[in-house]
């Protein structure tokens, strides 16, 4: 039996609803591939706990994040949960285990899933994934920045060779495992900058050319980032592993949500050489929290990314069975409506939307038989 320890933030809002749904789904896998266990830590961490202890997280949960196999997170912040100075405290928890945990690469599958509404006409082959660097670029200045004068400012924007050099290998080794799981696909990565404008962006290019001569047999792009928008919307079936710097990357794969079916869709990992964290892509969207309506979609999905991560890591192919198994649940469910919540135009509930995506997994477990 391996057991794996993964420490649970449910955080705020929507956050413990959608995190609950995707427990659901773990618990499943747990039944269905017979020699996995997942011992579960919980903490209460965010938002909330600032508002009632003027501390996000104790330096004891950041610790047994740090000791964890994997972090999965439901959503943290709340509007009214600010510093002094009027920062938003979900930072305390988010950019201190992005930045100590060194999850450098922000991963972001895009992906449409038939049954979803969508403002596409071309989405049947929309499959690729948004790289962003996550703990350098233009947000390397947050609490920085420069108030030169009373009417100008500055902010600096960081691009280092070696933090260069990790983001683009993760996104040429994450291409090479998606070709590899899908016979026929040519894996290419797609640098994206705006290397005509700026310096730093001519450095990311540099860098990129560089680590892709190590992998010859993947096909490369250049692309401008205002480009690349309209592509996604354009041609997005054209595209496989984009990679990009940090706001690049935060801008993008909103827009990239956006293209299918919005953020209760949209997965999301940091991750890292030795930790990750998982959480769908969504904030905490207070004003529907408490009334099982929020698609659990993005974090039972983020779940199925966790178990990707745990089994490339640790050699345990039926972690990555279980992955694909979630992912043609979820697909099976959102094309027959049972998992469909209002803001996909359907009417079931979080918790009912959860459980047809454990009902599906149950069925296709019972039609394959149960793995060992
Ligand atoms: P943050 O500033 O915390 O990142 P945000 O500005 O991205 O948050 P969200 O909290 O993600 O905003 O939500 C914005 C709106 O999107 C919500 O009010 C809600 O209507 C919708 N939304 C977000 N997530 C979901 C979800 N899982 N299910 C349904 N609707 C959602």
């Amino acid at each position: 039996m391996t057991t794996l320890k993964i420490s649970v933030l449910p955080g705020d809002g929507i956050g413990p609803e959608v995190t609950a749904e995707a427990l659901k789904v773990l618990h499943t896998v747990t039944q269905l591939y017979k020699g996995i266990e997942f011992e579960l830590e919980t903490f209460d961490v965010g938002a909330e706990r600032f508002l009632k202890t003027g501390s996000a997280m104790t330096e004891e949960a950041f610790t047994h994040c740090k000791e964890a196999d994997a972090i999965f997170m439901g959503a943290i912040g709340l509007p009214e949960a600010r510093h002094p100075d009027g920062r938003e405290v979900n930072g305390d928890v988010i950019f201190r285990l992005r930045f100590d945990l060194d999850l450098y690469a922000g991963v972001r599958p895009v992906r449409f899933y038939p049954g979803v509404p969508t403002v596409m006409t071309n989405t049947s082959k929309v499959d690729y994934v948004v790289v962003r660097e996550n703990v350098e670029g233009l947000y390397a200045s947050r609490n920085g920045g420069c108030r030169v004068r009373d009417d100008l400012t500055t902010d600096t924007i960081v691009i280092t060779r070696s933090g260069t050099e990790k983001v683009v290998k993760y996104a040429f080794k994450l291409a090479a495992q998606r070709a590899s799981r899908r016979l026929g696909l040519s894996p290419t990565v797609t640098c994206v900058d705006k290397s005509n404008v700026l310096k730093s962006y001519a450095f990311f290019r540099e860098v990129f050319d560089g680590v892709a001569k190590d992998y010859p047999d993947i096909h490369t792009e250049r692309e401008y980032v205002d480009a690349m928008a309209a592509y996604q919307v354009l041609n997005p079936e054209r595209l496989d592993v984009l990679v990009m710097e940090n706001m690049f990357g935060d801008i993008l794969s909103d827009l990239a949500g956006a293209t299918v079916g919005g953020l209760g869709m949209a997965a999301s990992g940091d991750i890292g050489d030795d930790h990750a964290m998982f959480q769908p892509a969504h904030g905490t969207a207070p004003t529907i929290a408490g009334k099982n309506v929020a698609n659990p979609t993005a974090t039972i999905l983020s779940a199925a990314m966790m178990l990707d991560w745990l089994g490339d890591k640790h050699q345990l192919p039926q972690l990555i069975d279980g992955a694909r198994m979630i992912e043609r649940a979820v697909s099976d469910a959102l094309q027959d409506g049972s998992a469909r919540t209002v803001d996909l135009g359907g009417h079931r509930s979080t918790s009912e939307s959860g459980s047809a995506v454990v009902n599906r997994m149950l069925q296709i477990g019972g039609d394959h038989g149960v793995r060992s």
